[in-house]
């Protein structure tokens, strides 16, 4: 089944390959451009056709059944149209058709004039040559022009009355008349119909033009709108650019500022806390009791105070790219994890905290430095030694191979989901956090940078009232750490 063409019977598919057929033998002529002249030429080509197909039919007719001889009227008006239609045909395909239309109703004309009157019986001819060469006037020219031409044909039967004996001139005038109001009613109201078609389509046109025209402005204006607000946003741009600039420059001065503030104030704190404990230990002559205890509490609060300063250092350090790491390779992180023990010890000291270890012996030798590694170890054991009230902490170093895995679990309060992200931030602390004075937000943010600066990653996993687990990796051979000093990029977040 033909799936392009359901349904069609073999009648219809026929009638369609005869209309294409003909469609294709009355296709005007590629130089005829305008759309209602191809129109007329095409009309004209069907009428040639029908004639060159219709004629030879009267031809055959009037010979086989009226045994007609060929000097019959009819079938010398019958062979002229067919020879007269064919070279108009021809004709036709060079594309000339108003001076086609105008040889088409001379030809007839003539026909009907000269070459008929003489023969017997010349008054039907007469007549159909007569109404084609008014039809044809109404197609392919002005309404007028049907009236001169119809007036053209009564002085003829005039003329061929006093010239023809035998003609019924009156039928023939009342035929003639008849017909030349038919085709004239018949053009003004094709023209009529055409002359509104045309109004309609020119009214369109203006309103179609009325609506460019609108949409153009509408166009325009909101061109004029986006390049103005595209203006606006290119000077916003570059005043935000200019502000960007200014806070970067601001920022680097300020942790600048910060890191060199704090370096000078390191120097009379150290100063301070080593004439302090001079005296405490009694170097400087005996104290008594009460002296001593004062200078300890001086000492505690001296050594808080030099902690703090050294993140603050730390932290700015970070933040302008300002801190060098001091790298080594072969580090043995055996004695380091042996200190941080000792000092979660101490700091459990009181407390119902049970501290153990689980740590895989031997450990491997590790590139990095040393001393900001133990840094990060304290900072988790001394978090969770502060957090935690009761139960217990464990320390647990892993050995996957090519890293080492780092983890500090508690018993503590715990911390909540949303604040995973924010307590690795500069100076950001849970409400537990802020509750333990003494701290300041620092010491996860530095620790995920130094961390992060020996190619790791520091992550925490909790719930709360159960408890918290910081975890860190480090490879064993950090492949951005070269063995000489190294600086720790600046803060993102
Ligand atoms: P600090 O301890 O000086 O406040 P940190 O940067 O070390 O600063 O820690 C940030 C915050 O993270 C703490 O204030 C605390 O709220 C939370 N935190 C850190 N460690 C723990 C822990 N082991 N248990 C519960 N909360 C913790």
């Amino acid at each position: 089944m033909n799936l392009s063409q359901p349904n069609v019977s073999p009648i219809m598919q026929a009638y369609q390959s005869i209309t294409a057929f003909l469609d294709k033998l009355t296709l005007p002529h590629s130089s005829v451009t305008n759309e209602e002249e191809r129109q007329r030429s095409r009309l004209l080509s069907y009428f040639l056709l029908v004639t060159i197909l219709i004629s030879p039919a009267v031809v055959l007719f009037q010979l086989t059944i009226d045994r007609a001889s060929l000097t019959n009227p009819d079938m010398i008006g019958a062979i002229i149209a067919i020879g007269f239609a064919f070279i108009l045909y021809m004709i036709n395909r060079r594309g000339r058709h108003t001076s086609r239309a105008a040889a088409v109703m001379i030809g007839f004309f003539a026909v009907a004039s000269v070459i008929i009157p003489f023969l017997e019986d010349a008054s039907e001819s007469t007549l159909a040559f007569a109404n084609v060469s008014m039809l044809l006037t109404g197609m392919f020219f002005a309404r007028r022009a049907v009236i001169w031409v119809s007036a053209g044909v009564l002085v003829l039967v005039i003329i061929m009355n006093s010239l023809v004996p035998n003609l019924p001139i009156k039928v023939l005038f009342y035929y003639l008349i008849f017909s030349s109001a038919m085709i004239t009613t018949f053009v003004y109201y094709i023209q009529y119909r055409e002359s509104l078609r045309r109004q309609r389509l020119e009214e369109a046109n203006v309103r179609l033009i009325q609506s460019e025209e609108a949409l153009h402005a509408l166009n325009s204006e909101l061109e004029a709108r986006v390049e103005a607000r595209t203006r606006d946003l290119e000077a916003k741009n570059q005043e935000l650019e200019r502000a960007w600039e200014a806070a970067k420059k601001a920022d680097l001065v300020k942790s600048q500022f910060l890191a060199s503030m704090s370096h000078e104030l390191r120097t009379p704190l150290n100063a301070i806390l080593n004439f302090t404990e001079f005296v405490t230990m009694g170097m400087m002559g005996s104290i008594n009791e009460r002296q001593k205890d004062a200078l300890d509490k001086s000492l505690e609060s001296g050594r808080h105070l030099l902690s703090l300063i050294n993140d603050v250092l730390d932290i700015t350090k970070i933040e302008s790219g300002m801190l060098r790491m001091f790298v080594e390779t072969s580090i043995d992180l055996t004695d380091t994890l042996e200190a941080v023990q000792t000092t979660a010890r101490t700091l459990l000291k009181g407390k119902p905290v049970e501290f153990r270890t689980h740590i895989d012996a031997p450990l491997p030798l590790i590139t990095g430095d040393k001393r900001r590694l133990r840094q990060v170890l304290l900072n988790l054991i001394s978090n969770a030694c502060k957090f935690t009230e009761e139960g217990e902490i464990t320390l647990s170093v892993i050995n996957e191979g090519s890293s080492l895995l780092v983890s500090v679990r508690d018993s503590g309060p715990g911390i909540k989901q949303e604040d995973f992200g924010r307590i690795f931030e500069p100076f950001q602390q849970t409400e537990t956090g802020i509750k333990h004075t003494g701290g300041t937000g620092l010491g996860l943010a530095i620790s995920k940078r130094l961390v992060e600066a020996h190619d790791g990653e520091l992550w925490v996993e909790s719930e709360v009232g159960q408890g918290s687990t910081f975890f860190f990796r480090i490879p064993l051979q950090p492949e951005s750490l070269t063995v000489s000093l190294q600086s720790v990029g600046g803060l993102t977040g």
